[in-house]
Order: C-alpha cells, then sequence, then structure tokens
C-alpha cells in the first residue's frame, strides 16, 4: 500500500518519461521495519536520494504503523510477488477481502515486538496513560476494562496497544491476542456479512484473551459493525477478557457512533496522550538514537526537538533524516549537519503564520475586534471567533497549548485543547462552521 501510494503520487506529479526512468524501475521491500529501494544503478541512486527520498519517507509514515528507515541499495529488479509488501515480519494491515481463510484474520493479530514498554518514554504528557497501560499488562481484565486511551496523531497510542500486547504475549505466551485496527474491523465483519461466515467471527473475535483496537474513530457511520463490537465489547468485558481501544477524541466526543457504545466506552478507563514538551521531546530523541545505535549530541537533540514540536511521528522522521542525511554524505551528526538535513522543514517554518496574524484575520473575519478575542467575555459570538482562532494557532504554528493559551489572555492549556475539540467537532456536524474554518485557514496559509 506504501508503495501503491508513493507510485500513484508519483504518476501524477512527474512527467511520464521521468517517472518511467527514476521511479517505475525501483524495488520497494518492507523489511521489519526497514524499507529496503533498489536502484538499478547508483546514479540512479543518487538521484533518488536527493530528489524523492522525502516524499518517499514522507508517504511511508503516514501509511505505517511504525516510522521506518529507509535503505538505498543498487541491485537487479526483482519480479515482483504478492508478498513483497506485506511479509510476515510486518503489522501492516493486510486487506481482509484478501484473505481466504478465516485463518487469515489472525495475521492482523500480529504485532510488532519493537512497539514494547522498554522503548517508550514517559513524562507528563503520557504518564498516565503509560500507568494504566501496564497495570493492564499486567493484570488483565480485572482492573480497567474496557482501557480506553485517546489523543492526536503521531502520540504513542498504536506504541501503548503494542506494548500491551507484547507484554501480555510474553507473560503468558498461550493468550489469544488480536491487535486490529478499526478499519479492518470493519472490512472484516462486511466479509463475513458477504460470506455469510457470521459464525466464525464472532468465534474468533469472542474467543480473545486479549482484543486491541486501534483507531476506533473508523466504525463511524458503520452501524452494523457497530452492534457487532458492541455485542463483542459486552461478551470480551463480562468474561474479565481484556479490550483496550484508542481513538483520536474523547468517547463523548466521537461523532457517528451510537451513543450506548461510546458510553460502553467510558465503563472502564479513559486515557489521555498529550503532545510531549521539550524535554520530553529530547528525551525521546536520545532514546530512538540509543536504539539504533546512532551517536546523537544532546546540542543535536535539543536543536531537533526544539524545531519539531508537532507529534513523536514527525520526531522520529527528522531524526531519520538526519541519519540519513549524515550517512549519505559521510559528515558526523552535528547541528550543521541537522539544519541541513531539515532545510525544507526550517524553511516552511519560517513562513508559518504567528499567532498575531491569526487572531487579526479571525477578528476581521467574524467582524469582532482582536480585544474580544483577548478578553474574557463568554458570549457566543465572541467565543466560537475565540475557539477557531485557538484551533488555527494549533494547526498553523509550532506553538505548545499552554504558548497558545497565554497568547490569548492568558488562559490555560486545557481551555486550548477545550477550543480545538469543540471546533473539530463542529467542523464535522456543521457545514457553515466547515466553510469557515477551510476559508480562514486557507487564506491564512497564503
Ligand atoms: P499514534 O498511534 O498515536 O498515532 P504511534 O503510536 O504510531 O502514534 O507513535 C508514532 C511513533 O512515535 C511510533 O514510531 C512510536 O514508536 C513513537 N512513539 C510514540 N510515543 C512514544 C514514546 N512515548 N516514546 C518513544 N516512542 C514513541
Ligand atoms: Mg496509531
Amino acid at each position: 500500500p506504501v508503495w501503491v501510494s508513493c507510485l500513484d503520487f508519483f504518476q501524477e506529479s512527474l512527467p511520464p518519461q521521468q517517472f518511467n526512468s527514476w521511479i517505475k524501475p525501483l524495488t520497494f521491500d518492507i523489511v521489519g521495519s526497514q524499507i529496503v529501494l533498489t536502484a538499478p544503478n547508483s546514479f540512479a541512486l543518487k538521484l533518488i536520494q536527493e530528489r524523492f527520498l522525502s516524499v518517499i519517507s514522507q508517504r511511508a509514515e503516514s501509511l505505517l504503523p511504525f516510522v521506518p528507515t529507509i535503505e538505498l541499495k543498487v541491485g537487479k529488479k526483482r519480479i515482483p510477488t504478492t508478498q513483497q509488501t506485506t511479509p510476515e515480519t510486518s503489522i501492516l494491515p493486510t486487506a481482509p477481502c484478501e484473505a481466504s481463510s478465516p485463518k487469515s484474520q489472525k495475521e492482523f493479530g500480529k504485532l510488532n515486538p519493537t512497539l514494547c514498554f522498554d522503548h517508550f518514554v514517559t513524562g507528563k504528557a503520557n504518564q498516565l496513560a503509560h500507568a494504566a497501560a501496564i497495570q493492564v499488562a499486567d493484570t488483565p481484565g480485572s482492573v480497567y476494562n474496557p482501557l480506553f486511551i485517546y489523543g492526536g496523531v503521531g502520540l504513542g497510542k498504536t506504541h501503548l496497544l503494542q506494548a500491551i500486547g507484547n507484554q501480555i504475549k510474553s507473560n503468558s505466551p498461550k493468550a489469544k491476542v488480536c491487535y486490529i485496527h478499526a478499519t479492518n474491523y470493519v472490512s472484516d465483519w462486511v466479509k463475513a456479512v458477504q460470506t455469510k461466515r457470521f459464525d466464525e467471527f464472532k468465534q474468533f473475535y469472542n474467543s480473545l484473551d486479549l482484543l486491541l483496537i486501534d483507531d476506533i474513530q473508523f466504525i463511524a457511520d458503520k452501524a452494523g459493525t457497530q452492534q457487532e463490537f458492541f455485542y463483542t465489547l459486552n461478551t470480551l468485558t463480562e468474561a474479565h477478557k481484556q479490550v483496550v481501544i484508542t481513538c483520536d477524541t474523547f468517547p463523548k466526543e466521537i461523532s457517528g457512533i451510537e451513543p450506548r457504545l461510546t458510553s460502553r466506552f467510558s465503563w472502564g478507563l479513559t486515557v489521555a496522550v498529550d503532545p510531549p514538551n521539550v524535554e520530553m521531546r529530547v528525551a525521546i530523541l536520545l532514546q530512538k538514537a540509543s536504539q539504533s545505535k546512532m551517536s546523537l549530541g544532546e546540542d543535536v537533540a535539543f536543536f531537533i526537538a526544539k524545531h519539531v514540536r508537532s507529534n513523536i511521528r514527525e520526531l522520529e522522521g527528522a531524526l531519520k533524516r538526519v541519519e540519513a542525511f549524515s550517512r549519505f554524505h559521510r559528515r558526523p551528526i552535528s547541528v550543521e549537519v541537522a539544519k541541513d538535513a531539515l532545510k525544507d522543514l526550517l524553511a516552511s517554518q519560517n513562513k508559518q503564520v504567528s499567532i498575531d496574524n491569526i487572531q487579526k484575520t479571525v477578528a476581521d473575519f467574524y467582524r469582532i475586534k482582536v480585544a474580544d478575542l483577548l478578553s474574557k467575555k463568554r458570549t457566543r459570538n465572541i467565543t466560537r471567533p475565540r475557539q477557531m482562532a485557538m484551533l488555527l494557532a494549533r494547526e498553523l504554528t509550532p506553538f505548545s497549548l499552554p504558548e497558545i493559551g497565554a497568547a490569548f489572555g492568558d488562559r490555560d492549556h486545557s481551555t486550548v485543547l477545550y477550543a480545538c475539540r469543540t471546533i473539530e467537532l463542529l467542523k464535522r456536524s456543521n457545514s457553515i462552521t466547515n466553510a469557515e474554518y477551510n476559508t480562514l485557514s486557507q487564506s491564512l496559509r497564503n
């Protein structure tokens, strides 16, 4: 899927001749958490490295449940086989429609052993979620059931989910554990419906000792799947089998999911993972570096952490880029090398919108004063624009929640978080809010 997505992208964005000479001859493999790209000769390799690698790595990072390292080498093109992109060790979501027997359902259940508690850095942003996850892994089914972990992208939800699975698997190797992404759960159910194999489906999920279901927001608007999941959730929790769920929002804020199900989500324990502060980002970089035996000075770690604030996935991506750049140019890792490697990223940050600018644009748009946005006024004609401006600041600037709060008349970070969630929710249910958001966001970007 990653390579198909890259091919689609390049086919659209490059002239056909370039596409045919550079991209088409590449061979793509995933081995463990590494992507191996094989180019036909060293010239092609160098060109790929310079012109296309960042796009490929960005695509891969956004599509894979882990951040891959990318290895480029020279070699012959192999005849592609279907196995090529989904080797045994991969936990890539396999499309269930390709699955021919119920046995292959268990393929989803594969865990990635590198996503374990030992590799998980904790800090204020995730210590509660981490503690709950450890607790659940040590005493599954008896304390928090279900455990519901929520937070934005790239903040470690999948990592925690997998860590619980790995830990339980190592404590009791016979346990029936299934990790599944909600989109695969949906298609698995759809397939069961089409082939009338309800019993197999139910039998598989209801007999698990541990069900880890990732990104549950993706069962929104799928009534049949929701009903089935409700049933499975009840069956498992009543039998004291552990269920762990992750989601991008708080249970009550998920739209398109039946209330009886969302309320069931919060019967156990609900914990958040928040974006890491700069100290934690440094700690993560140092941990990732030592994990891959890379020598990374604290000054470089701090430099990267200061500039990459959005989430841990991007942080890892930046580190990988620095490493690849240093290896390719045979320059030892330093702040200078990091600057060069992350040139594009830093340039785009310099162009970034300021909070002042956002406040002014939003105030003009809603015909109110900037002072109103910063004031304590709580009438709706002021609060909505204020919340909108906070969301835009969150998305378009590198500032943290507390920093944004401070820029909006000394509010605290939870107010900003609440504002972002409110507008995100409104955007989905209300087309006017959505249109306003799009207009504002576009005019600010340009
Ligand atoms: P999410 O599922 O919330 O989108 P992931 O669990 O996929 O995020 O995390 C993105 C990447 O960041 C993964 O490679 C993961 O291993 C790494 N990561 C996330 N949180 C941590 C952490 N606390 N310590 C170390 N690595 C982390
Ligand atoms: Mg995830």
